[in-house]
């Protein structure tokens, strides 16, 4: 049964958007609230220090696909953790430690081909593993 008339109903379609719109961002700032707590904990600290020496400090993109020997800056997950990465936040196999400007360029990648790109980033790992562990 629809009892309401057009006028209440516009209104309760824009009580509605008005709702999801609150409802879209409480959970964008609980979620930017857990990244943060994430990135300053103990166990992030932790997994970026084996991250860092499984690499001997060196960005494999640049290594690999630059063909230059550079020192990484920043660790990145594979998978971000605000798409599907979040069960791997910790596990040092889905981070890769790269410099500031790859890990601009990545990103770029992974927005215009996020399956592509995450699967290029995991063949890199897997062949420094296999040439270098
Ligand atoms: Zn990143």
């Amino acid at each position: 049964m629809d009892k309401c008339c057009t006028e209440c109903k516009a209104k309760v379609k824009k009580d509605k958007a008005e709702s999801n719109k609150i409802y879209d961002e409480s959970v964008r700032q609980l979620r930017d609230k857990q990244y943060t707590q994430f990135y300053h904990s103990k166990q992030w600290r932790q997994v970026v220090e084996i991250v860092k020496s499984m690499y001997n400090y060196i960005d494999i993109y640049s290594y690999y696909v630059l063909h230059k020997i550079e020192y990484g800056k920043i660790c990145h997950h594979c998978r971000e953790l605000k798409v599907d990465g979040w069960n791997d936040r910790l596990n040092a196999n889905m981070i890769v430690y790269l410099t500031h400007d790859n890990h601009e360029k990545i990103h770029k990648m992974l927005e215009k081909d996020y399956e592509g790109t995450v699967k290029m980033l995991e063949g890199l790992m897997k062949r420094y593993n296999e040439e270098f562990n």
